[in-house]
């Protein structure tokens, strides 16, 4: 027999929460969970965890959304009373298995919001059998609770800016990581100064002081923007783009040197410097011996190459 502490666990539940009765819905197929706060959390506003007196019995019970057991859905089931808090008025009382406002648990949530890190909105949907309203709402909840613990823009002294493009069509988010922990600080829709601005007013002056380096792309408006509001920062040209242009640039250069070789005559060499596009990019001591054949500065013991490239 599985006794509560293991179903705590499978619940995703503390110790704050009484399990009651476990029910099992023949027609629905689902698991139904009978819980209550213990006694310590109990009557505390959901907004801001205060211990308030009762008000009434709100909406009665109602049902919170768990992670899966096996292939049947779970749902806790409890009741909802509400509480007069001194500060919000009358408000349903915090339970310790959800968040406030929420439908489903505090553990679905964090699974919910950790997948659409990491797969499209749509298979989150479809894997978790939930609506892409309920994961748009979860997100929300999640980031709130981050933000509320943890400001991302202190603390930032080495910032990159870049645009990347979003749904099909030209269209363009601007977005801010910190150099520092790798993570996307700030993202708005829009490629210009208006918008980037409105980022650096999330990080009002004081802050900005604190950064010392901006890395972007050589456009125009994000430069302007940053003299302007961190003139004294370091501007350089992020890794990525230079290497981007490098490599376009050294493409627009074999492309040539292929149609030289290829107007006068010298077919293998022109044929050679076709294939060799994916090789150009690597150091000749870092290409496989696939791409070292497709190399035409490869040395060659037999027939020494005098193509151009040489
Ligand atoms: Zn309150």
């Amino acid at each position: 027999m599985i006794g509560a502490n293991v179903w705590r666990r499978m619940l995703g539940v503390d110790r704050a929460t009484v399990i009651e009765e476990i029910d099992f819905d023949e027609e629905s197929e689902t698991v139904v969970v009978h819980v209550r706060p213990r006694r310590s959390t109990k009557r505390r506003c959901g907004r801001c965890g205060v211990r308030a007196p009762g008000y009434d019995q709100g909406e009665g019970r109602r049902n919170w959304r768990t992670l899966d057991l096996g292939t049947l859905m779970c749902f806790l089931q409890a009741d909802s009373p509400r509480v007069n808090c001194p500060a919000h008025g009358p408000t349903v009382a915090q339970v310790p298995w959800a968040r406030h406002g929420a439908g489903h648990t505090r553990h679905f949530d964090d699974q919910c919001a950790w997948l659409v890190t990491h797969t499209p909105e749509s298979t989150v949907c479809e894997l978790l059998r939930v609506a892409w309203r309920a994961v748009g709402s979860i997100i929300a909840r999640v980031v709130a609770e981050g933000r509320a613990d943890h400001d991302p823009f202190d603390g930032l002294v080495r910032i990159g800016l870049d645009e990347i493009s979003y749904t099909k069509g030209r269209r363009y988010l601007t977005i801010a990581v910190d150099h520092d922990t790798g993570r996307l600080v700030w993202a708005a829709p829009g490629t210009d100064n208006k918008t980037l601005n409105v980022s650096f007013d999330l990080v009002g002056d004081e802050r900005c002081q604190k950064i010392r380096l901006v890395s972007a792309d050589a456009a125009e408006w994000i430069a302007d923007v940053v003299k302007q509001r961190r003139k004294n920062a370091t501007l350089r040209t992020d890794s990525f783009h230079v290497v981007s242009w490098a490599t376009e640039a050294l493409d627009e250069v074999r492309r040539e040197v292929w149609n030289q070789a290829r107007k006068g005559g010298m077919r293998q060499h022109a044929k050679e410097l076709k294939g060799c596009r994916y090789a150009l990019w690597r150091n000749p001591e870092d290409l496989t011996p696939t791409r070292s054949a497709s190399w035409p500065g490869r040395p060659r013991s037999t027939r020494p190459c005098t193509g151009p490239t040489c």
